[in-house]
């Protein structure tokens, strides 16, 4: 029988990252639901420290609400010269949540003055996946690289267009979408669940 597996997004780029990797590798029958295939429940804030807690809050309530295995991320970059920040963040770094372009320029704006040696950062992903009664876990990725001083490339979202991921010479804005979830941070995560994926395959 086919399993039924909700991931707590409404991002289509989201949902059909994780279906290229399922498709991609032999997990099984699964059917992947985002947030706009089930009844609505109430979303809690993401308060969390790390992103590790974000994304078990965030799996926690949707599986909760809904009784589905449930796999949930939680993602942003972390820049060495700000110790880490925007991290948890990075959605509101610009002081509105999702505002990608104010965001951005306001890294660029912070690091101005940041010689390009000192301008690495990475884009991290914390994956949680929640099996109510059954299962819980959680799973890190991580994709480093440096940031340029103008933007370029126009795949992507946030802060791809600064981003140059290590061994690269485009940024990640400028990579097709294809060769972006090979090596980045949520495809790496994504993978990480996949023997997890592939239990909830056999059990259903
Ligand atoms: P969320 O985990 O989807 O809420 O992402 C948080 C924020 O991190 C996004 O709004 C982006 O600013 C940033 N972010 C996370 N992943 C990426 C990525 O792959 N490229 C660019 N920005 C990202």
């Amino acid at each position: 029988m086919t399993a039924r597996l909700l991931l707590a997004t409404r991002n289509a780029k989201k949902l059909d990252e994780l279906r290229r990797i399922l498709v991609g590798s032999s997990v099984g029958d699964i059917e992947v639901l985002g947030l706009s295939d089930v009844d609505e429940f109430p979303e809690a804030p993401e308060t969390g420290a790390t992103f590790e807690e974000n994304a078990l809050a965030k799996a926690h309530d949707a599986a909760g609400a809904t009784g589905l295995p449930t796999v949930a991320d939680d993602s942003g970059l972390t820049v060495d010269a700000l110790n880490g920040m925007p991290g948890v963040l990075s959605a509101r770094w610009a002081g509105r949540h999702g505002d990608d372009r104010a965001n951005l320029e306001l890294v660029l704006d912070q690091l101005a003055d940041t010689p390009d040696e000192r301008r690495g950062a990475a884009f991290v992903c914390a994956a949680a996946f929640v099996v109510p009664d059954v299962e819980e876990v959680v799973v890190c990725g991580k994709w480093r690289g440096t940031l340029i001083r103008r933007p370029r490339g126009k795949h992507g979202f946030g802060y791809d267009p600064i981003f140059v991921p290590e061994g690269e010479t485009r940024t990640s804005a400028e990579l097709e979408p294809a060769e972006k979830d090979v090596a980045s941070h949520r495809g790496r995560a994504l993978r990480a669940l996949l023997p997890h994926l592939r239990e909830l395959s056999r059990r259903s």
